[in-house]
């Protein structure tokens, strides 16, 4: 009676959540104890292109041409300690990133927050701080995406979630704007969250965001958590935009 009821239960859940035991990339069927909803197989995937790189940048943890920072590290200001990406902003994950940003679906913070885990090195961090959304985006949103990854990455392995920057202004849009531009436009846009002051002073923080691509948006935060006492911090992104000489071109072609 008891297993009858188990696969009632089960065709039912089957039917609601149909997607819940594939792997979100390629829909393999997973064993459903497997809650980060990706098969070994794409997750090897997502992480070929770094492990194939002969070099990694050292500040944004891209591959790159040689072993010193990438072109679009070179002078750098320093805020940030280093960035560690999750995958590169390409298909498939592009489009879990999208989904997740822009498509209405949370849940795709559980695989994309399990990679990010997985891309993470071995230190410590005691907080994971989102890069905040203005409130008219969070607003129309719902919910920051960001957020939802440092809420998975916290729940993965340890730090604790805070939201310890405000957006106070929405800037105008910056995807044409190289990173100097990007830097200006961004100056003044993020503030301290005072009520996450005593949990910041002092912690080394992951700050968590879903895509990197010139940094400046993680430059700005790292700065205010910085001013607010924090005594390192970190970058954790879903996905990297690539810089177009890289060569980890020749690592994307899709899973078989
Ligand atoms: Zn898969
Ligand atoms: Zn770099």
């Amino acid at each position: 009676m008891k297993a009858r009821l188990r696969a009632f239960a089960d065709l039912l859940l089957d039917t609601l959540f149909p997607e819940d035991d594939a792997c979100v990339i390629c829909g393999r069927r997973l064993d459903p104890e497997v809650r980060s909803r990706l098969c070994d197989a794409c997750i090897k995937w997502t992480r070929r292109p770094f492990v194939l790189a002969e070099h990694l940048c050292p500040v944004c943890g891209r591959p790159c041409v040689a072993a010193r920072p990438c072109h679009e590290c070179t002078g750098r200001p320093a805020s940030f300690g280093h960035v560690m990406p999750a995958a590169l902003y390409r298909e498939p994950v592009r489009s879990l990133v999208v989904g997740l940003k822009y498509g209405r679906r949370p849940d795709l913070a559980r695989p994309l927050g399990h990679l990010m885990s997985q891309a993470l090195d071995d230190a410590i961090y005691d907080l994971a701080v989102p890069v905040p959304l203005h409130h008219s985006h969070l607003s129309s949103r719902q919910y920051n995406q960001a957020a939802c990854l440092a809420a998975e990455i916290g729940r993965l392995r340890g730090p604790q979630p805070v939201q310890a920057i405000i957006k106070h202004r929405q800037p105008p849009s910056q995807t044409s704007l190289d990173r100097e531009q990007r830097l200006a436009a961004l100056a003044g846009v993020f503030r301290p969250d005072l009520k996450a002051s005593r949990l910041v002073r002092g912690a080394r923080v992951l700050l968590v965001d879903d895509v990197f691509t010139t940094g400046a948006t993680a430059y700005a935060c790292a700065c205010v958590l910085l001013e607010m006492g924090a005594r390192s911090v970190d970058v954790a992104v879903a996905a990297a935009g690539m810089p177009s000489e890289s060569p980890a071109k020749r690592a994307l072609s899709p899973p078989r």
